[in-house]
């Protein structure tokens, strides 16, 4: 099959022919037809995650079922399938009572094991983790859903118990930042989102943000505890919201972001942190004498199991939530190799697509 590999850490990655992978005990082989590119997907490329060499990185996939390996029940080969980026083992107890996101033994495509952006992907304990997509939902919706969209869903149902006419805030826009915006908006919330680039705010203020602030970057100018790596956003989301978010989420993953979602709360409100923190740099300072002060909660959510996709699910059939909307273009799997490595600088509109038949 054709793959996009990583054969050095930190190096350019290229396409080429590799062995086609086989289905694990439990397992199956899905041929991939939309697989995301995400800011995760950089950080395996820049070493923040333990991946062994090569790689083929991609853990946002939706394809069609072309090999069951023994064990299985529930799937054969032509089902359209979905999986999340966290496939738990399907035997502890996690996985058991629902939770495979935190699976002590869980495998992810495109970190522990080879990923989706390539022909074909070998996907663990189908059983447990396999979602079937619906004829009315494209391949490449379904793919938006399993890192970044089921994370903002979890992240503001499960986590952070987001009500209608509360306000939330969204510290970035990117793929993960502009679902919670949708998502938010379909509970009914009202919505300040901000983000470092006018384009991203753009298509935040088309999905229904109430205000939007441009960012940029931090200040000295005395309105934050001294010291606190944060910027003058948080005094302006108190001035929109007349004394700050009940929930606020970092949808991005920095010292400095984490703080402005924390410091952007109401008092007693609750943050979610969904961006990636890898301790590359030492572990972040997070304002936690506002946390005391003022009773906020810290949350952590990591994906969503698929026994949990059903009723996200049923919102997108009904219209309702709509990822579709978040994909801003398709590529195929040269361009793919070539926008890896500067992912983290891209300033994306929504989410990228990869369809591997493209080429
Ligand atoms: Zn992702
Ligand atoms: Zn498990």
């Amino acid at each position: 099959m054709r793959a996009v590999v990583m054969d050095r850490i930190g190096e350019p990655v290229v396409v080429r022919e590799v062995p086609d992978p086989t289905p694990p005990a439990g397992g199956v082989v899905v041929r991939v037809h939309a697989t995301g590119l995400c800011r995760s997907d950089w950080h395996a490329w820049a070493g923040h995650d333990d991946v062994a060499l090569p790689h083929v990185p991609g853990h946002e996939l939706a394809g069609v079922v072309v090999e069951v390996g023994a064990g299985v029940e529930r799937w054969a080969v032509g089902d359209r399938v979905t999986v999340p980026f966290v496939c738990g083992c399907g035997r502890c107890e996690h996985c058991r009572s629902g939770n495979a996101q935190v699976c002590p033994q869980q495998e992810q495509p495109g970190f522990t094991h080879w990923g989706s952006f390539a022909e074909l992907v070998a996907l663990h304990a189908a059983d447990t983790n396999l979602v079937a997509v619906p004829e009315g939902v494209s391949f490449a919706a379904a793919a938006s859903l399993g890192c970044r969209f089921a994370t903002a869903f979890r992240a503001l149902t499960a986590r952070a118990r987001l009500e209608a006419g509360e306000w939330l805030t969204v510290v970035g826009t990117g793929g993960v930042g502009l679902s919670a915006v949708m998502i938010a908006k379909a509970l009914g919330a009202r919505v300040v989102a901000v983000d470092r680039h006018q384009v991203a705010l753009d298509a935040a203020s088309a999905l229904g943000a109430d205000h939007v602030l441009l960012a940029t970057g931090p200040t000295t100018d005395g309105v934050l505890p001294d010291g606190l790596p944060g910027s003058d956003v948080p005094a302006r989301v108190h001035e929109l919201t007349g004394g700050g978010s009940q929930v606020a989420v970092d949808a991005v993953g920095s010292e400095q972001t984490c703080a402005d979602s924390v410091l952007s709360l109401r008092r007693r409100g609750r943050h979610v942190q969904v961006g990636l923190l890898p301790p590359v740099g030492g572990h972040p300072r997070v304002p936690m004498a506002r946390v005391i002060g003022w009773e906020l909660d810290l949350l952590g959510s990591h994906g969503m199991a698929a026994a949990d996709y059903p009723a996200m699910l049923a919102l997108i059939a009904s219209g309702a939530l709509r990822p579709q909307q978040l994909i801003e273009r398709v590529v195929g799997l040269d361009e793919a190799a070539a926008l890896l490595p500067v992912f983290d600088r891209a300033s994306p509109a929504g989410m990228t697509m990869i369809d591997p038949l493209r080429g």
